[in-house]
């Protein structure tokens, strides 16, 4: 709650309240002075703690779950805002959960998941990352398990309307036979 703008008392009644976005809005009458002043406060969800493998707890922090995913994305060819996007939708599903601890491989998972959706590559490169494939066969596997799915697509919505993916899927095979010709 906040002090009286004018005055400083801390103390003030509640005259009305409604909800906005992802807050309440607040009008306030201060019980010293008796001014009239308005308030907005953020709806702040409980903290929410992530396990890691070594069974250490951290509190998970946004900032750094956008870093990581920034960089897995790093010179991809990828839509403004498509990223922070990704996180709020990780950040809205971790909370909505309900959970106070959370392991940090079903974090990792939701970003997989979501970047498996989102860019083949950078897909690969925060999966390498966190899954740690055992080997370079592991992730070979995990390419063409890709590759195969793009050629036929599952039953998964796809991010991009149809024809986009058909463009997507034309150009990539123009490249592969460019370069099966050049040799
Ligand atoms: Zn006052």
């Amino acid at each position: 709650m906040m002090n009286c703008p004018y005055c400083g008392h801390y103390d003030s009644k509640v005259t009305d309240s409604r909800d906005v976005n992802d807050g309440v809005r607040r009008r306030r009458q201060c019980l010293s002075c008796g001014a009239r002043f308005t308030t907005y406060e953020r709806l702040q969800p409980a903290s929410l703690f992530v396990i890691k493998k070594d069974e250490r707890r951290e509190e998970f922090d946004r900032n750094k779950l956008l870093a990581g995913i920034r960089k897995a994305c790093e010179k991809r060819p990828l839509p403004t805002g498509a990223i922070e996007k990704l996180v709020d939708d990780i950040e809205a599903e971790l909370y909505r959960l309900g959970k106070a601890e959370i392991p940090s491989e079903l974090v990792g998972d939701m970003v997989i998941e979501q970047l498996k959706k989102l860019d083949h590559i950078a897909y690969i490169r925060f999966a390498s990352v966190y899954r740690e494939f055992a080997d370079i066969t592991a992730l070979k596997q995990e390419v063409d398990t890709l590759l195969s799915g793009v050629e036929a697509p599952t039953s998964q919505l796809p991010l991009l309307p149809e024809t986009e993916l058909a463009i997507k899927g034309r150009r990539a095979g123009r490249k592969r036979r460019k370069i099966r010709s050049r040799r």
